[in-house]
């Protein structure tokens, strides 16, 4: 697991297994998580597949020029692709006949990119590259793509509650409980090397669901994103306090720490805080809070507890 950044404002992680590698999430732009791979020693063109957790911004921020640059296919459920995409698009109301004419354009914009690749001279016309793309070095020039900014090279559905592979990945998705069209976590599971690693950020409180997929957990990168102090005392307009406190928010240091202490099975070897909230937490605190629910368990061994950082990847934890 390479987290690449985790907190309020840009979430990416790297889960690679002996054969496959996968993006969660790619919520900073193109360029800056080009940078934090390759300051991760990590190569792009390795990358197998992007998944994504949920549509809020700072989990898909760099998402379709990331993969269109990458030409590598994306995995959502249904309900966040549909909703990625009315984001992508926000002067259109989508009716159901509209989406699937929508996704028809697309099936259609990538039989002809391919024809295209595959030396069909003459089945898209190509245009000058138009200013105005988030990213200038991107390099797919076609014209449904210019149209559409909601084009990706591949789409793949999972149902949150159905695992599915990629490579050698085992991969299951759980249902989180937050503010977006169906949000979910992952755990992953190699098949050759029987480790686990899970992705349990933004939900707003601990539900049986998720308590069930953190069981056996290896490397284990969980949220801590407020201080309930802070956050009260703190700058933000009631109605966003009140939303990320409700059960559809976000976990707050004293909700980790109570499910460190209470519910968590203690087999992690490695837990890492993170989606820290940069107004409302100090990673001091979060981390003091879940070292000291470790420490009350008393048996735990392990459980080495590391912070994820806004700025920066931490170095790659590899069991
Ligand atoms: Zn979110
Ligand atoms: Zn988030």
């Amino acid at each position: 697991m390479t987290v690449l950044a985790s907190g309020s404002k840009g979430n990416s992680t790297v889960i690679a297994s002996a054969e496959t590698r996968v993006l969660v999430d790619a919520g900073l732009s193109c360029r800056e998580l080009l940078k934090r791979l390759a300051m991760a020693n990590e190569d792009p063109a390795a990358l197998d597949a992007i998944l994504i957790t949920h549509e809020h911004t700072d989990h898909v921020a760099g998402l379709a020029v990331l993969a269109r640059r990458l030409r590598i296919p994306v995995y959502f459920s249904e309900p966040t692709h549909r909703a990625w995409v009315r984001q992508m698009t926000p002067r259109t109301t989508m009716t159901y006949a509209k989406w699937l004419e929508h996704l028809q354009r697309e099936k259609e914009a990538r039989a002809a990119q391919d024809a295209l690749e595959n030396g069909a001279v003459g089945v898209l016309t190509y245009l000058e590259a138009a200013s105005g793309e988030d990213d200038p070095d991107e390099d797919v020039p076609e014209a449904a793509t210019r149209r559409d900014p909601a084009s990706l090279p591949a789409v793949e559905y999972f149902q949150p509650g159905t695992n599915f592979s990629i490579g050698d990945l085992m991969i299951t998705p759980f249902t989180t409980p937050h503010d977006a069209a169906d949000p979910c976590g992952f755990v992953f599971e190699s098949a050759s090397e029987s480790i686990r690693m899970a992705i349990a950020t933004d939900l707003g409180y601990m539900p049986p669901n998720v308590k069930r997929a953190l069981e056996r957990i290896d490397v284990l990168l969980l949220e801590s994103n407020h201080d309930l102090e802070m956050l009260k005392d703190g700058p933000y307009p009631w109605a966003v306090k009140q939303r990320v406190l409700s059960r559809v928010g976000h976990l707050s240091n004293h909700a980790t720490a109570e499910f460190l202490a209470r519910d968590y099975d203690g087999n992690a070897t490695y837990i890492v805080l993170g989606h820290l909230s940069e107004t409302n937490n100090v990673p001091e605190l979060a981390l003091l809070s879940a070292e000291e629910a470790i420490r009350e368990r008393g048996k735990l061994l392990g459980n080495r507890i590391l912070l994820a950082q806004q700025s920066a990847p931490i170095a790659s934890i590899c069991l």
